[in-house]
């Protein structure tokens, strides 16, 4: 590989939401770009006019920026080499559609798909893999005019040689070797006029300069094909390729939405933050020696295409949740307000509960005990609210400690109020307790939850006034059913 002149891209079908495996290969295509100061290009692959929509290729626009996946070229950046929609290329396609009908390296075919279901089934009747039986390889010039004029449909098929073989060398699964007869002719342009993927997606790579592919091992039989097309058309110089394991859910199975698996959009809508997933991708079939949480530079600077598994990448919720939750932690107090705010239900609990000059006490407080931006609307009620639900452990943390320790706790509280550290040892001296024997029911009692942020730093937020009623309350609790 030249790393002088290396050049990615990322060529999704707009055809739906972009999903976590889709952009793990958009990812890897950045950093590899990034890593040998290269280009990362978008191409549209929109020739499926029926599936592809307008509102799909905005949304991954959007999704890809929205994570800081930069394209140097494609939509909204010419590079010279566009048009990057292949809608748009149908007369480059048609040029080499005649190039190689003109050197005899493909022909019309007018079998119809009946006659192909037929051929398919005899073959494996007879167990032999199906392929094209090249029916029509052989008809003469006169014979094909005759089916032109007779309006028949066509499509166009690549002449592969029989005896020939094609290897080339894949930079995750090393050599692979393709024989001639094992791939039989087949289909490059459709009936109806449209070229087909493995055509437009080789040509287009050739002609847009891209050196790496670097895709989904589903991708890896294509190959071979491409690479015969590219060689007949005298494209060169040939790209490389790495065919990358493909993401599996717990199962095994390819990742969907029975695995817990989101789109881009979804992920983003609940709250996950882009350098969390581009943390959680960049390890998802890639090996990291560094563990801490990269920017895309940092990971850019460490990706090795060696690095790049071979082995089904198994999707895992909690690495993802391990992330987002590093990405919080390295966040500052105004990044986190932002974030919270960003949400429109989030938001509107915070400004229901939490007084405006105490934001940012609040933000600081409960950082620690965020992943989520639910998880603040979670304790702006729990700190702010006079109702106060408590948890089934909470509760019998509560009655486990008894009524003497909150009759003692709420009368310490009004002469040692200032702050935690204060009343804590206060109480702890009058109730003879320590630990988390001492500030386990603490807890309990004035956050409904036995796990939490900092009691000290709940202090001043839940004020002396709040903390008093809870006190009182706790004490009625553990009156009750006794
Ligand atoms: N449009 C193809 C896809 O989305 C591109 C495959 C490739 O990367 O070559 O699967």
């Amino acid at each position: 590989m030249d790393v002088n002149s290396v050049k990615t891209r990322f060529a999704p079908s707009p055809t739906g939401l972009l999903h976590l495996g889709n952009v793990r290969t958009a990812l890897f295509n950045y950093l590899l770009a990034q890593r040998f100061n290269g280009q990362f290009l978008l191409r549209l692959e929109d020739t499926d006019a029926v599936r592809s929509e307008e509102k799909f290729e905005q949304a991954l626009q959007e999704d890809l920026l929205w994570l800081s996946l930069t394209w140097q070229e494609g939509p909204e950046k010419d590079g010279g080499n566009g048009p990057y929609w292949q809608s748009q290329r149908a007369t480059i396609y048609k040029e080499y559609f005649d190039k190689l009908l003109g050197h005899q390296q493909a022909y019309p075919c007018f079998c119809t798909e009946q006659e192909l279901k037929l051929s398919r089934k005899a073959q494996l009747a007879a167990g032999k893999p199906p392929r094209y039986a090249g029916k029509c390889r052989g008809l003469s010039p006169d014979e094909v005019q005759a089916k032109f004029s007779a309006g028949l449909p066509s499509t166009l098929r690549f002449h592969v040689p029989d005896d020939c073989t094609i290897t080339f060398e894949d930079k995750v699964r090393g050599q692979q070797t393709y024989k001639g007869l094992d791939i039989g002719d087949f289909i490059i342009r459709r009936s109806d006029g449209t070229p087909a993927f493995f055509f437009c997606n080789a040509v287009d790579d050739a002609l847009m300069k891209v050196s790496l592919v670097v895709r989904g091992e589903d991708h890896l039989t294509n190959t071979p094909r491409q690479l015969m097309i590219l060689k007949s058309l005298g494209l060169a110089p040939l790209p490389e390729y790495a065919h990358i394991s493909l993401v599996v859910g717990f199962d095994g199975a390819p990742l969907s939405k029975r695995h817990g698996s989101k789109t881009v959009k979804e992920l983003r809508d609940s709250g996950y933050l882009p350098l969390a997933i581009i943390n959680y991708l960049a390890r998802l079939g890639h090996t990291y020696e560094n563990n801490n949480l990269m920017s895309l530079q940092e990971l850019a600077a460490e990706i090795e295409i060696k690095h790049l598994h071979k082995s089904p990448a198994r999707f895992d919720q909690t690495q993802l949740d391990h992330w987002q939750k590093e990405v919080v932690l390295s966040a500052t107090d105004d990044e986190l307000l932002a974030w919270l705010l960003g949400h429109e239900s989030v938001k509107k609990k915070i400004n229901e509960f939490v007084p405006a000059e105490k934001k940012p006490e609040f933000i600081n407080t409960i950082r620690d005990n965020m992943v989520m931006p639910e998880d603040a609307s979670v304790w702006a009620e729990v700190i702010f609210t006079n109702e106060l639900m408590l948890s089934g452990d909470a509760l019998s943390e509560i009655k486990k400690t008894g009524t003497a320790f909150f009759q003692d706790a709420a009368k310490i509280l009004p002469d040692n109020g200032e702050d935690f550290k204060k009343f804590s040892r206060a109480t702890g001296e009058k109730t003879n307790k320590k630990g988390k024997n001492l500030f386990m029911p603490l807890r309990a009692a004035l956050t409904g939850r036995t796990q939490g942020p900092e009691m000290a730093k709940m202090w001043h937020l839940l004020g002396t006034e709040r903390i008093q009623t809870r006190l009182v309350a706790a004490l009625e609790l553990t009156k009750e059913n006794q």
